[in-house]
């Protein structure tokens, strides 16, 4: 078997995914080759498996640097509950935990050890690295490296010291979610990476809706914000603790449903918030960018920042939160001069860097002064906004036209479109029932597929009608006219477009129909993407994630260590009925079958019974 086969075995058997994502196996495939490599990919991208992989395949151990405490404490869990023996190496253990969990890595007792950078230099540990078969070196949050970087943690220029001193040196790799050209840079030069190979996957997360607001009445404005988005779950970021009691508060009194989230608080009482929140219990959480880190909830709606905050890096990784499920969601940021002067002074009275020397501290708040100006620019510029985010973090962005950002919508301008309307409606008649919206206006707009082909449906009279128009601007007509009842869309998990009550007067021409729409020769740089058909069984998924809360409550740990959401909802999805059906599951691998799967199952099960 060759190193590539186990490690997709590894994929399958214990993490229960069947196939790489994006950036993963060619990080994997580097990784096994012995290659150094340097990944930036955007939050959520599946990063830990890039390492965590090789880590199985590989004889010897793999080392992790991770900066947060929390972070690793929830990676060594999910390995854990994966049948992967790793352990974390942190200033939480006491001096005999520590002691103890270093002779059983020096009697290999680990495969994947997380630790803190500030122990890598510490006597004890390096005589046991020294002595150790170390495979690979990950450096988790590489950016914290960089002075450049909004984290910049001094422990992290031990690392290159410390690999230094190995007899043998391993791999290294170095992964981050949020670097510019000049971090990745730093990263490359104060790791001394060695011709590391390169793995981005693109920043953008077409699904995710960029707007800025600019307000001097930030309580008017979100409640006008939560009103749009009523019955959604969502997290509203404020810049201070302050501002999050107030905000959290406010809300309450105007009736809607939210707790209060920051490290100031007791943290049983913030223990609770998450846990509402994480629950569904509570639909908004307003909190500090304490939140977050580690967190999985994958249907959050929405993120909005009440404050501007210090820069884009933190905006575009607490904003990514949102639509990690895949489905639509909004990123709103409220803006007001008064911010840009918060950030400053936060800057010049900064307590991170208080152990850092004067000159270091002088350059650090510099850079933080400049970054502080580029996410000024994106919340008071003019242009796409989504292209602003990607240009900051170094892609390339050939039209600056996403089609859903505020700034885009803006540009789209209203117009008559009686006759097109007029002319989806045929097409829909003279469909039948049969076809979704994607067909309708892939054959309104004059498009051959292979598909259309074979079904001799180019024959049709309208087809190319409105070859005119981007396939983009005809799906979004066929949204509004779904919206005003002209067409309606069937139940089930292929959506069908039909005439709906309204169809004839459309027909007739009777009244003029407008709408607004991106101009004629716009073409979007980043495809809209619109709202998936029906989801999973509703009523089972809450059972699943019951029996999840009960079975985390039992073993005190997080409900996503056991099972992710996604992977709740491709279990509600595919109903498994037996063990070989549950390990198809996406996040289902033989650890957690043997963990959980029966009680799942068995849920499943009585779950049917009962419906029949
Ligand atoms: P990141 O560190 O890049 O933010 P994670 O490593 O936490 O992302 O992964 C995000 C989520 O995606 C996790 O729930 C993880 O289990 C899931 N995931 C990772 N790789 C895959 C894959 N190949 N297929 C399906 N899900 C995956
Ligand atoms: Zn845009």
């Amino acid at each position: 078997m060759t190193a590539m086969d186990a490690a997709k075995k590894v994929l399958r058997d214990v993490f229960g995914y069947d196939a790489f994502r994006p950036g993963q196996e060619s990080a994997v495939a580097a990784i096994l080759e012995g290659r150094d490599v340097l990944a930036v990919m955007p939050t959520g991208a599946g990063k830990s498996l890039c390492y965590q992989i090789p880590a199985l395949v590989l004889p010897g151990i793999t080392l992790v640097v991770s900066p947060l405490i929390s972070l690793m404490r929830d990676q060594v869990f999910a390995l854990l509950q994966n049948g992967v023996h790793a352990a974390y190496l942190n200033s939480t253990l006491t001096s005999r935990q520590y002691a103890r969990a270093l002779d059983n890595a020096r009697h290999g007792l680990y495969k994947i050890i997380y630790v803190a950078p500030e122990r890598l230099m510490t006597d004890a540990f390096l005589r046991f690295a020294q002595g150790a078969n170390i495979a690979q070196v990950v450096v988790d949050e590489a950016h914290c490296v960089s002075q450049w970087g909004q984290d910049f943690r001094p422990g992290y220029l031990q690392i290159e010291p410390f690999i230094a001193s190995l007899a043998v040196r391993p791999r290294v790799s170095a992964f981050t979610a949020t670097a510019t050209q000049a971090v990745r840079q730093d990263i490359v030069r104060l790791l001394r990476l060695r011709e590391p190979y390169p793995v981005l996957t693109g920043f953008d997360r077409p699904n995710l809706y960029f707007e800025v607001r600019k307000t001097g009445d930030r309580d008017a404005e979100l409640l006008h914000f939560l009103g749009e988005h009523r019955g959604q779950s969502g997290i509203v970021y404020c810049g201070t603790r302050k501002a999050v009691e107030e905000v959290a508060d406010m809300l309450c009194e105007n009736g809607i449903e939210a707790v209060g989230y920051h490290a100031g608080m007791p943290d049983e009482q913030r223990g609770c918030a998450q846990e509402d929140f994480v629950s569904d219990r509570v639909p908004v959480i307003v909190a500090t960018n304490a939140f977050g880190m580690g967190i999985d909830k994958s249907n959050v709606s929405f993120v909005v920042h009440y404050n501007m905050p210090k820069d884009l890096e933190s905006y575009y990784q607490e904003a990514g939160r949102a639509g990690r499920d895949g489905e639509d969601a909004a990123c709103c940021l409220l803006y007001h001069p008064s911010d840009v002067r918060l950030n400053t002074f936060l800057i010049d009275h900064s307590q991170d860097t208080s152990q850092m020397d004067a000159q270091t501290q002088l350059v650090v708040a510099e850079r933080a002064r400049e970054r502080l100006k580029q996410m000024t620019f994106y919340a008071t510029g003019s242009g796409c906004l989504r292209a602003r985010i990607l240009r900051y973090f170094g892609e390339e962005v050939k039209e600056p036209y996403c089609g859903n950002c505020s700034s885009c919508l803006a540009r789209e301008q209203e117009r008559d479109v009686t006759r097109e309307s007029a002319q989806i409606v045929s097409m829909v008649i003279a469909l039948n029932g049969r076809y979704g919206k994607s067909m309708v206006a892939q054959l309104l707009c004059g498009k051959k597929s292979e598909r259309i082909r074979e079904k001799g449906l180019h024959r049709l009279s309208g087809f190319g009608c409105l070859s005119g128009e981007s396939e983009e601007n005809v799906r979004a007509m066929i949204d509004e006219l779904v919206a005003c009842d002209v067409l309606s869309v069937t139940r089930g998990d292929y959506p069908l477009l039909q005439a709906g009550e309204r169809a004839r007067e459309i027909l007739r021409g009777d009244e003029p129909v407008r709408m607004s729409l991106l101009p004629k020769d716009a073409t979007p740089a980043v495809s809209r993407r619109f709202r998936r058909g029906a989801g999973p069984d509703k009523a089972l998924l809450a059972r699943l994630s019951n029996l999840r809360k009960t079975l985390a409550q039992q073993q005190r740990v997080p409900p996503f260590i056991i099972f992710t959401n996604a992977t709740l909802r491709d279990m509600a999805d595919k109903k498994p009925r037996t063990r070989a059906a549950m390990l198809r599951v996406a996040g289902v691998g033989e650890g957690k079958m043997e963990r959980y799967g029966e009680a799942f199952l068995r849920e499943i099960a009585r779950y049917e019974e009962e419906t029949q």
